[in-house]
């Protein structure tokens, strides 16, 4: 039988982050001795007084709907992290609240985009992104960074980029997957082009938390009331709190903004689990001392990934400032024979080290960054050592 299937559903590819996932655990629950570095996913517990909170909302009967955009309680301690974190100042309405972050963004693109609009994309950039565009009738405008540039876009490749259908700019500060972060004086001149061009700025600010050395976090909204009305904040719980099963994001907007996702959501999921925003009110008003716990283990994980990269023949990596992500250049390895085959891209780079050194790691096409294949670090050292070796070891022909 010929199933018919929407134009739009058969356009969406699926998350690459996701697919690798799946196989090395498919892989590991067959027995095979495979090193995963696929989804970054913090591999702490989630820390036991959020877990606590959680165990006891089912024991009040917090097990009911909550309104649609989330609980009165959790948008104020929402309120409360952006005035302590960010110094802005947003009120209840402002505040919709989500199943994850990626939810959120859905919603972002569903509520801001008519069909043709433009939604500019810096690359390398978090494999949904375009994706969510997509199926929010949007079109995805990519600017082309280079690793000789961090990463970063430049002012210039901006304006070149915008047109009289562009919408929106993602914005993603710490970067999945390089790790970059924007300085305030960058923030500061994009923020002028954005007013001076009445397009939105999407920021994506989850992993604000996780940010290295000296380097600060800046919220793009905190460049004056212009800008703010301009911009929609996206965070959640999912990588400061280990929290990524517990499904809590939330965005915060021009109350218009807020009210016309409140009504897509209202009738396409309802509420998050009530359960999870009691969680989500313990994470961010509780104690912070497992975040410091976990971003000290990050920067060790980093610090070693990136010296051991760096040593081994052929391949090299720039030092991420935040999130937990690596991007490896592997343009070296291209169009030479590894094991009677030739690697012409970071697809069959991926496959053949997963097939031959079992170890997972996102190809860069999945990002916009062909040459690169991404490392998460959000996994124990005793993997990372494991994970480096056998990559030395298949690059030497030695497996
Ligand atoms: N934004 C970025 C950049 C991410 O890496 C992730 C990770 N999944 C998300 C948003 C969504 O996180 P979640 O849906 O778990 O809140
Ligand atoms: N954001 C994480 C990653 O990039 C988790 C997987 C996903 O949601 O894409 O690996």
């Amino acid at each position: 039988m010929d199933l018919f299937l929407s134009k739009k559903a058969l356009a969406i590819s699926p998350s690459s982050t996701l697919a690798i996932d799946a196989k090395f655990k498919s892989m590991k629950a067959n027995g095979i001795d495979v090193v995963g570095f696929g989804a970054g996913e913090p591999d702490f517990d989630t820390p036991v007084h959020i877990k606590e909170a959680a165990i006891q909302a089912i024991n009040e009967g917090y097990t009911k709907y909550t309104p649609a955009s989330g609980m009165p309680q959790l948008k104020e301690a929402i309120c409360q992290k952006f005035k302590n974190d960010n110094g802005l100042d947003y009120q209840p309405e402002q505040i919709v609240i989500s199943n994850g972050a990626k939810h959120s963004l859905v919603n972002t693109f569903m509520a801001i985009c008519d069909p043709g609009d433009e939604v500019i994309i810096p690359t390398p950039f978090w494999v949904s992104y375009p994706e969510m565009v997509k199926l929010a009738d949007g079109v995805p405008v990519y600017i082309h960074t280079t690793e000789e540039n961090d990463f970063k876009f430049t002012i210039e490749d901006l304006r070149k980029a915008i047109t009289p259908r562009t919408r929106a700019l993602i914005l993603n500060s710490p970067s999945n997957p390089t790790g970059m972060v924007y300085t305030a004086e960058e923030l500061k001149a994009i923020a002028q082009i954005a007013v001076e061009n009445n397009i939105y700025i999407v920021s994506d600010e989850i992993y604000e938390k996780l940010i290295y050395d000296e380097i600060t976090h800046t919220s793009i909204a905190t460049f004056g009331n212009e800008i703010k009305e301009l911009t929609i904040v996206i965070n959640g719980v999912s990588k400061t709190y280990a929290m990524t099963g517990w499904r809590i994001g939330y965005t915060a907007s021009n109350a218009k903004i807020a009210k016309v996702m409140s009504n897509l959501q209202s009738h396409a999921t309802s509420n998050p689990n009530s359960i999870a925003q009691i969680a989500a009110i313990a994470a961010l008003n509780g104690p912070q001392t497992d975040v410091e716990v976990m971003k000290k283990a990050f920067v060790e994980r980093r610090n070693y990934m990136v010296e051991r990269i760096n040593s081994i023949e052929g391949l090299s990596c720039r030092k991420p400032q935040g999130a937990f992500y690596v991007m490896m250049n592997i343009k070296s390895t291209f169009n030479k024979e590894f094991y009677g085959k030739v690697i012409n891209n970071s697809d069959q780079f991926a496959e053949m080290l997963l097939e031959k050194a079992k170890v997972a790691l996102v190809p860069g096409s999945g990002f916009g960054a062909e040459g690169y294949v991404r490392w998460s670090y959000a996994t124990s050292m005793v993997n990372i050592i494991e994970g480096l070796n056998r990559v030395e070891k298949f690059l030497k022909g030695d497996i």
